[in-house]
């Protein structure tokens, strides 16, 4: 598990779209200079900067985390101070679909921005139970409850409990080829 530094392919999946850093911050709302330091490792994107970089090159997350349908599991991605993401099923363009494994450390909350247009999530808790906030309002999942919600606006997860929260969350992209 990666606790402090986070590398993605971010400089593979920008030349593979043909564009430049400044073209790039363009699309994402990342500065040009923070997009060169990720690229080069010498800062961490945070999980708000990953959905920012997916959001704005109409990729999933998986995209940049290096992960491909029928790669070897990778680690899970552990985002200083906020969540951990496992990848449990990368993007696979057949479903349009990819799948994490979220944990929620006591009294930790994660707000969202909305992702591209059309994605919808899938919230099923396997451990602890979350609160979701969808439409401007909290709801309480508990253990095996699920709940699937348009994620193309502002959404939340927050563990109020004093345990450890984790909850499987498959992405939606019903417009990515
Ligand atoms: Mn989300």
């Amino acid at each position: 598990m990666s606790e402090t530094k986070i590398q993605i392919n971010l400089r593979a999946v920008r030349t593979r779209a043909g564009l430049s850093l400044s073209q790039a911050a363009e699309l994402t709302g990342v500065s040009k200079a923070m997009l060169g330091q990720i690229e080069r490792g010498e800062s961490s994107p945070t999980i708000a900067t990953l959905w920012k970089l997916a959001k704005g090159f109409h990729l999933p997350l998986t995209a940049f985390l290096g992960v491909e349908a029928g790669s070897p599991m990778p680690a899970a991605v552990r985002f200083p101070g906020s969540i951990t993401v496992h990848t449990v099923f990368p993007f696979d363009p057949l479903f349009g679909s990819e799948t994490f494994l979220v944990t929620l450390e006591p009294g930790q909350e994660h707000v969202s921005q909305a992702h591209d247009a059309g994605v919808v999530e899938d919230v099923v808790v396997t451990m602890g139970a979350v609160e979701m906030m969808r439409d401007g309002e909290w709801v309480t999942c508990a253990l095996n409850d699920g709940l699937r919600f348009a994620a193309d606006q502002e959404h939340g997860y927050r563990n109020l409990s004093d345990g450890p929260a984790q909850f499987l969350n498959v992405l939606h992209y019903p417009r990515l080829p």
